[in-house]
């Protein structure tokens, strides 16, 4: 071995997710509909992975509660967090290409011109509200308007009380929740990177005003670690620091965990400092008292807010991203100089945990090699391949990130061991059928990044 390269070209991605069932365009045999995509069966489970993995982070905690709100709210939630009236993105249309573009795109805000033909005859900016807007009910009028949430948060600081009653919380406590936002977005892009139509996994946790720069560094730190702990390299994350004129109105500090993806360094993940805004506005708006009592002081105030705000869709890419390399390496079968493409998942995260390989079709070897899958499959995803040559179906298993292998020889009936071929290192183990499964879940858990698997 070997020469690596990482990804730097998004199409290769993009292409790599379909060929293989990440990813596929929404209503594909319609032509796709704009910015929409559905996950595949290796999609589905890693995205499955990344949020089992961030609700665990959050859950096993003794101070934080899950929680699974309605998408539609009621109306005036989105007036009291300031949405109808100030999520908006400032919009400019060009009258001769007809593109549409935000005032922020970089080409229009220094030269004033159309990005995509250059032409200076434009439209106004105007405010363009982000939320998508339906009815409820059978009347299609202004009464019965509302609205697809664009953020999972609102419906945390709703059922605040409820939580903190409910759950007997003290504070500090936290509330988390995992569960799909829809924003109408002007220039969504770079494949599921911006969509209108995305998952989030939020937490808010709840403190005592004073206490509230403590438990932002303290957050702060745990989510970079989270990602680090999931196998993202150190070097394609950094925090970014909102300045006076980034910071949204209702915060006090905000810090971006960014990553740097193939088009650039990119929010993944935010965490604010909101204050007592939400709250408070909810209480002025809905004349409800949420005011915390705290027992030991015999203080009322109305909690700040510490929030953690990732983007699923966006972990997603980013860890296809980070897992992605290319090898130019020795075909294990063949000793061919070849490239292999390799996606370096972190064992928890990849979709498939273990193939499964005779080495002939032969029912010789087919049947027992199922029968030993079996053991496996209530356990673990794992994927049975009989078909092609065993580089074949190495090179496959690689490019979907599957850890390990095991292949199932002739020799295999005689001596009871079969072969552990090792994605990252491809270094190849006889193991004792008897004791496989110790073997493979040893070798899952003790993964480390540098050494991979
Ligand atoms: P941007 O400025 O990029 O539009 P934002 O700062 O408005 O994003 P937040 O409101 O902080 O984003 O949303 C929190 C997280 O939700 C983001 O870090 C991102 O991971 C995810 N997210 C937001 N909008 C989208 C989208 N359109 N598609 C996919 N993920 C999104």
């Amino acid at each position: 071995m070997t020469e690596k390269t990482s990804l730097n070209d998004m199409q290769k991605l993009v292409s790599l997710s379909k060929r293989r069932g990440f990813v596929f365009q929404s209503s594909e045999i319609y032509g796709g509909i704009n910015a929409c995509w559905d996950y595949g069966p290796l999609g589905v489970e890693l995205k499955h992975n990344i949020k089992s993995a961030w609700w665990n982070a959050m859950t096993r905690r003794p101070d934080i509660d899950g929680i699974d709100a309605a998408i539609l709210m009621h109306p005036q939630v989105w007036k009291s967090s300031g949405h109808v009236d100030g999520f908006t993105d400032p919009l400019v249309d060009c009258k001769k290409c007809k593109a549409r573009f935000r005032t922020d795109n970089e080409i229009y805000s220094k030269e004033k011109k159309c990005p995509s033909c250059g032409s200076t005859d434009l439209s106004e900016p105007r405010n363009f509200n982000l939320m998508f807007k339906t009815f409820m009910g059978p009347l299609e009028d202004a009464a019965s308007v509302v609205y697809l949430r664009p953020e999972t948060a609102q419906g945390i600081y709703v059922n605040y009380q409820n939580v903190q009653v409910t759950a007997r919380r003290k504070i500090p406590f936290g509330i988390a929740q995992i569960g799909k936002a829809f924003r109408n977005e002007i220039t969504p892009g770079n494949f599921i990177f911006r969509t209108r139509e995305f998952e989030q996994m939020e937490m808010q946790y709840f403190v005592k005003p004073g206490t509230d720069e403590k438990w932002m560094s303290d957050w702060k730190e745990r989510r970079m670690q989270w990602y680090l702990d999931h196998g993202f390299k150190k070097q394609n994350l950094q925090y970014h620091q909102h300045g006076e004129g980034e910071l949204a109105h209702y915060a006090k500090a905000a810090f971006d965990i960014q990553y740097k993806f193939p088009f650039g360094w990119q929010e993944l993940e935010g965490i604010h400092n909101r204050t007592d805004f939400d709250l408070g506005r909810h209480q002025q708006a809905s004349k409800k008292n949420l005011e915390y009592f705290e027992e030991a002081t015999k203080e009322k105030f109305i909690p700040y807010i510490i929030e953690t705000s990732a983007g699923c869709d966006r972990s997603l890419l980013a860890c296809m991203c980070d897992a992605y390399a290319e090898e130019v390496t020795q075909d294990e079968e063949t000793k061919k100089e070849e490239v292999r493409v390799i996606m370096r998942f972190h064992p928890k995260l990849a979709p498939v945990k273990v193939a499964f390989l005779p080495l002939s079709k032969k029912e010789e070897l087919s049947k027992p090699t199922q029968k030993l899958q079996e053991e496996f499959v209530e356990d673990m995803v794992t994927q049975y391949d009989e078909s092609s040559s065993i580089g074949k179906r190495y090179r496959r298993q690689d490019e979907i990130g599957t850890p390990l292998c095991v292949t199932m020889d002739f020799e295999s009936l005689n001596d009871k061991k079969v072969t552990v071929r090792h994605r990252d290192s491809m270094k190849q183990d006889r193991v004792d059928m008897s004791q496989l499964k110790e073997y493979i879940q040893k070798k899952l858990k003790n993964f480390n990044s540098e050494a991979g698997v």
